[in-house]
Parts: structure tokens; C-alpha cells; sequence
């Protein structure tokens, strides 16, 4: 399998504290890669690094066969890695409509996908005049979802997509998630819901305090207990 990112011995600090320690790690095309760990354990740290918002101190990251560290954020950004932030990165004071064209105009490839978005979505089509701000917080998240998948980037980055929803609205998320992957989406998602992101992903990696401390496939993960045990047996 072709691997889409990949990063090698990565190590990121803020100011002199090191975040992120010698991280190795591969997403092949078409896969959901997860990444797990305790809150502080790098995990958003290494999204930001390969967005370029942060620079690492050492490493090398490489996407689609181009080297990326030292690039700048906008530079990887047109490069198709595209990042859903925690806290969701949408615009609040513009329709639900309005943000889909918006994401549809960046859109790399000349694929029509808002109708397939809402589809998978179903309580974004009644809300498409609604500002994007009065929505419900789970709303906003399937708008941020929305957007990503009409954007179609090459890379999806999905930074704790369950923050503060509930369980039914989670599970509606990853049904999505696992519908993106169906279509040849490629997603390295974060996420402290460790069912949800097991249930989705093709290769876990459990971060603790900036280290790799295990990787391998959902059920080697579940097995070992490590994921649910540096979450304190959150599930
Ligand atoms: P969370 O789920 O809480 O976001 P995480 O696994 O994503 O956790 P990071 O946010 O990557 O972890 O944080 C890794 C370490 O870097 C933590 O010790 C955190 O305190 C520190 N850190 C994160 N952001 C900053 C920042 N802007 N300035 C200084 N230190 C930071």
C-alpha cells in the first residue's frame, strides 16, 4: 500500500518543552489511521506539525512523495492536506449553505459533492439558510464534516470530532467517517472516544507524553488494553 503521509523519527517542542518525541508513523492511501492517547500526550501537536502550523525540531514528513516539514501552512494546505480543527473550523456567521460553496470552491478536484454531503448528513438539508453559529454544536460538527468532504482533500485530519456530544451524535460522526472511507477518503483522526475511533480505523497508534508507546490494527490495540488504560479505561 502506498503510504500518503509519512512521518519519520518527528520531534516538535513549544519553547523548550518537547510535546512530541521521535514519532514515526504511516497513512497509507485509503485508510483511517487513529491516533490515542491520554490528554497532552502530542496528539494535536503532531496534526498542527503536519498542517505546518508548527515546525518540528528534527524529523522528516513527507506527503504524497513530497517532503512537507519547513513548508508553510498554506503551501500544504493547496497540497490537499486538509485539517477539521477542534472547536470545528467553520463560519459562524454564515448560512450552512454558504459554507458548503465556500468549501466547494477550494474543492481540487471539479466533483459537485454538497448533494452526497447533505445526504450524509440529513440534518444539515433543512438548515441550509440557518447561520452556521445557531446550529447545535453536534450540527456544527457535521458541517465541519460536510465541508471536509466536499473540499475533498487528499488527506482528512479530524481533531476530536466527538468533543462534548453525545453518544448518538458520535456514532451519526463516525457512520460518516466510515462512509468517507468507503469512497477512498484517507483520515488520520485524534480521538479520546477509543470504541468510536477502533470501530473506524485500519491502524491505531496509542501516543503517551509525545511517544509512540504502541501501534498495530484495532483488535492487537483492544487486546493489549494500552488505549483504554492511558484513558484511564475511558471506552
Ligand atoms: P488534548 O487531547 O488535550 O488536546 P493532545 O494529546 O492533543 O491532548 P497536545 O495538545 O498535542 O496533546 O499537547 C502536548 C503537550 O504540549 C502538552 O504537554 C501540552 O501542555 C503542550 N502544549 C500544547 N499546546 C501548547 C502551546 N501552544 N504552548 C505550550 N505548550 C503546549
Amino acid at each position: 500500500m502506498t503510504a500518503l503521509l509519512r512521518l519519520d523519527r518527528v520531534s516538535v517542542s513549544y519553547g523548550g518543552l518537547r510535546a512530541v518525541s521521535d514519532v514515526s508513523l504511516t497513512v497509507p492511501e485509503g485508510c483511517v489511521v487513529a491516533l490515542l492517547g491520554a490528554n497532552g500526550a502530542g496528539k494535536t501537536t503532531i496534526l498542527r506539525t503536519v498542517s505546518g502550523l508548527i515546525q518540528p525540531d528534527s524529523g522528516r514528513i513527507v506527503f504524497g512523495g513530497r517532503r512537507i516539514d519547513g513548508k508553510a501552512a498554506h503551501d500544504i494546505a493547496r497540497m490537499g492536506a486538509l485539517q477539521v480543527p477542534e472547536g470545528r473550523g467553520i463560519f459562524p456567521s454564515l448560512t450552512v449553505a454558504a459554507n458548503l460553496e465556500m468549501a466547494r470552491a477550494t474543492a481540487s478536484r471539479d466533483i459537485d459533492l454538497v448533494g452526497t454531503a447533505i445526504e450524509l448528513f440529513p440534518p444539515l438539508e433543512n438548515r441550509l439558510e440557518q447561520l452556521a453559529g445557531t446550529l447545535s454544536g453536534g450540527e456544527q460538527q457535521m458541517l465541519a464534516m460536510a465541508r471536509a468532504l466536499v473540499a475533498r482533500p487528499r488527506l482528512l485530519m479530524l481533531d476530536e470530532i466527538s468533543m462534548g456530544l453525545a453518544p448518538i451524535v458520535v456514532r451519526q460522526l463516525f457512520d460518516a467517517v466510515r462512509a468517507m472511507k468507503d469512497a477512498g477518503a484517507t483520515v488520520l483522526l485524534v480521538e479520546q472516544y477509543v470504541d468510536a475511533a477502533l470501530s473506524v480505523a485500519d491502524y491505531v497508534y496509542v501516543l503517551d507524553k509525545g511517544r509512540v508507546a504502541e501501534l498495530g490494527e484495532p483488535a492487537d490495540v483492544r487486546e493489549s488494553g494500552l488505549a483504554t488504560s492511558y484513558l484511564g479505561g475511558q471506552t
